[in-house]
Protein backbone atom coordinates (compact mmCIF):
# COMPACT_ATOMS: atom_id res chain seq x y z
CA UNK A 1 0.00 0.00 0.00
CA UNK A 2 1.40 3.64 -0.83
CA UNK A 3 1.93 5.64 2.16
CA UNK A 4 -0.17 8.62 1.67
CA UNK A 5 1.56 12.15 1.60
CA UNK A 6 1.99 13.43 5.25
CA UNK A 7 1.90 17.12 3.96
CA UNK A 8 -1.92 16.49 2.65
CA UNK A 9 -5.14 15.92 4.75
CA UNK A 10 -5.53 12.90 5.80
CA UNK A 11 -8.97 11.66 6.77
CA UNK A 12 -7.53 9.54 10.10
CA UNK A 13 -10.82 8.66 11.46
CA UNK A 14 -11.54 6.58 8.03
CA UNK A 15 -7.87 4.94 8.10
CA UNK A 16 -8.35 3.84 11.65
CA UNK A 17 -11.48 2.35 10.75
CA UNK A 18 -9.46 0.34 8.31
CA UNK A 19 -7.06 -0.26 10.08
CA UNK A 20 -4.03 1.49 7.78
CA UNK A 21 -0.89 2.10 8.45
CA UNK A 22 1.45 5.72 8.29
CA UNK A 23 4.79 4.61 7.02
CA UNK A 24 7.37 6.73 5.59
CA UNK A 25 10.07 9.60 5.58
CA UNK A 26 8.76 13.01 6.34
CA UNK A 27 11.41 15.68 5.33
CA UNK A 28 12.62 18.06 8.31
CA UNK A 29 12.14 20.72 5.90
CA UNK A 30 8.89 20.51 5.47
CA UNK A 31 8.39 21.38 9.67
CA UNK A 32 8.89 25.03 10.32
CA UNK A 33 8.32 25.09 14.10
CA UNK A 34 11.11 22.39 14.47
CA UNK A 35 13.03 24.56 11.78
CA UNK A 36 13.68 27.06 14.20
CA UNK A 37 15.67 24.96 16.90
CA UNK A 38 16.84 22.54 14.32
CA UNK A 39 19.85 22.62 12.11
CA UNK A 40 19.92 19.11 10.90
CA UNK A 41 18.53 17.71 7.38
CA UNK A 42 17.50 14.46 6.73
CA UNK A 43 13.70 12.68 7.79
CA UNK A 44 11.89 11.75 10.37
CA UNK A 45 11.04 8.11 9.80
CA UNK A 46 7.23 7.72 10.82
CA UNK A 47 6.22 4.16 11.89
CA UNK A 48 2.49 3.76 12.93
CA UNK A 49 -0.31 1.80 13.10
CA UNK A 50 -4.00 2.68 13.64
CA UNK A 51 -6.88 0.92 14.57
CA UNK A 52 -9.85 1.00 17.18
CA UNK A 53 -9.73 -0.93 20.36
CA UNK A 54 -11.78 -2.85 22.42
CA UNK A 55 -13.34 0.21 23.60
CA UNK A 56 -14.55 1.71 20.46
CA UNK A 57 -11.16 4.39 20.68
CA UNK A 58 -9.62 5.19 17.08
CA UNK A 59 -5.65 5.20 17.97
CA UNK A 60 -2.62 5.63 16.35
CA UNK A 61 0.37 4.07 17.82
CA UNK A 62 3.79 3.53 16.94
CA UNK A 63 6.98 5.16 16.81
CA UNK A 64 8.83 8.57 15.04
CA UNK A 65 12.37 8.37 14.41
CA UNK A 66 14.95 11.54 13.97
CA UNK A 67 18.41 12.76 13.67
CA UNK A 68 18.21 16.50 14.58
CA UNK A 69 20.70 18.66 15.58
CA UNK A 70 20.15 22.00 18.39
CA UNK A 71 21.88 23.95 20.20
CA UNK A 72 23.72 23.66 23.30
CA UNK A 73 22.42 26.02 25.80
CA UNK A 74 25.29 26.01 27.89
CA UNK A 75 28.37 26.27 25.16
CA UNK A 76 26.19 27.13 22.05
CA UNK A 77 27.61 24.43 20.24
CA UNK A 78 26.08 21.54 18.28
CA UNK A 79 23.87 19.37 19.78
CA UNK A 80 22.95 16.05 17.94
CA UNK A 81 20.13 14.16 19.42
CA UNK A 82 18.55 11.31 17.90
CA UNK A 83 14.97 10.92 18.86
CA UNK A 84 13.04 8.15 19.11
CA UNK A 85 9.59 9.08 20.20
CA UNK A 86 6.41 6.33 20.82
CA UNK A 87 3.40 7.83 19.79
CA UNK A 88 0.02 6.73 21.42
CA UNK A 89 -2.64 9.14 20.65
CA UNK A 90 -6.70 8.48 21.07
CA UNK A 91 -8.54 10.37 18.32
CA UNK A 92 -11.36 13.41 19.14
CA UNK A 93 -13.58 15.61 17.65
CA UNK A 94 -13.85 18.06 20.39
CA UNK A 95 -11.19 19.12 23.55
CA UNK A 96 -14.42 17.95 25.56
CA UNK A 97 -13.96 14.06 24.81
CA UNK A 98 -10.09 14.29 26.27
CA UNK A 99 -11.11 13.60 30.10
CA UNK A 100 -13.38 10.52 28.48
CA UNK A 101 -9.73 8.95 26.73
CA UNK A 102 -8.15 6.11 28.37
CA UNK A 103 -4.67 7.16 30.14
CA UNK A 104 -2.82 5.28 28.02
CA UNK A 105 -3.48 8.08 24.84
CA UNK A 106 -2.58 11.21 24.60
CA UNK A 107 -5.94 13.33 22.74
CA UNK A 108 -5.54 14.19 19.09
CA UNK A 109 -8.30 16.57 18.41
CA UNK A 110 -9.31 16.07 14.25
CA UNK A 111 -11.38 16.69 12.32
CA UNK A 112 -14.29 14.89 10.32
CA UNK A 113 -12.29 15.64 7.12
CA UNK A 114 -8.96 14.97 8.93
CA UNK A 115 -5.53 16.47 9.60
CA UNK A 116 -2.18 17.06 8.51
CA UNK A 117 -0.14 14.01 9.48
CA UNK A 118 3.23 16.60 9.18
CA UNK A 119 1.28 19.30 11.94
CA UNK A 120 0.98 16.40 14.82
CA UNK A 121 4.25 14.59 14.14
CA UNK A 122 5.61 18.09 14.16
CA UNK A 123 3.82 18.69 17.67
CA UNK A 124 5.23 15.35 18.94
CA UNK A 125 8.59 15.84 17.94
CA UNK A 126 9.01 19.41 19.45
CA UNK A 127 6.95 17.46 22.52
CA UNK A 128 9.84 15.24 22.54
CA UNK A 129 12.95 17.92 23.11
CA UNK A 130 14.54 18.50 26.01
CA UNK A 131 13.56 21.74 27.11
CA UNK A 132 16.91 22.84 28.06
CA UNK A 133 19.04 21.80 25.47
CA UNK A 134 22.15 20.69 26.69
CA UNK A 135 25.27 18.32 26.27
CA UNK A 136 25.18 15.32 28.99
CA UNK A 137 28.76 15.26 29.52
CA UNK A 138 30.20 18.98 30.21
CA UNK A 139 33.60 18.04 28.25
CA UNK A 140 31.52 18.22 25.29
CA UNK A 141 31.08 21.85 25.70
CA UNK A 142 34.62 22.88 26.93
CA UNK A 143 35.64 20.92 23.67
CA UNK A 144 33.22 24.12 21.95
CA UNK A 145 35.77 26.36 24.22
CA UNK A 146 33.16 26.28 27.07
CA UNK A 147 34.53 27.30 30.67
CA UNK A 148 33.08 26.68 33.59
CA UNK A 149 31.67 29.76 35.89
CA UNK A 150 32.18 29.87 39.29
CA UNK A 151 28.76 28.85 40.10
CA UNK A 152 27.47 26.09 38.12
CA UNK A 153 23.84 27.18 39.03
CA UNK A 154 24.40 30.87 37.42
CA UNK A 155 21.83 31.55 35.58
CA UNK A 156 23.77 33.69 33.30
CA UNK A 157 26.23 30.96 32.02
CA UNK A 158 25.03 30.47 29.27
CA UNK A 159 25.37 34.20 28.42
CA UNK A 160 29.10 34.43 28.85
CA UNK A 161 29.36 37.94 28.04
CA UNK A 162 33.04 38.24 29.30
CA UNK A 163 34.60 35.27 27.48
CA UNK A 164 35.59 37.62 24.94
CA UNK A 165 36.72 39.97 27.17
CA UNK A 166 38.97 37.44 29.41
CA UNK A 167 40.50 36.08 26.48
CA UNK A 168 41.69 39.45 25.88
CA UNK A 169 42.41 40.14 29.19
CA UNK A 170 44.90 36.68 29.62
CA UNK A 171 46.56 37.73 25.88
CA UNK A 172 47.90 40.68 27.24
CA UNK A 173 49.00 39.42 30.14
CA UNK A 174 50.82 36.50 28.26
CA UNK A 175 52.54 39.77 25.91
CA UNK A 176 53.21 41.98 28.85
ZN1 LIG B 1 27.49 22.13 25.14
Amino acid sequence: MQAPPFSNKINLWQLAEKRGRLDGELALAALPRLGALNRAEGAVEIALATGVDERGVRFIRGQLKAQVELVCQRCLGPLPLRLAVPVSLGLIRAEAEAAGLPEAYDPLLVADEGARVADWVEDELLLALPQIPRHEDRRDCEANGYRAPGDEASRAERRRPFAGLASLLSDSKRSA
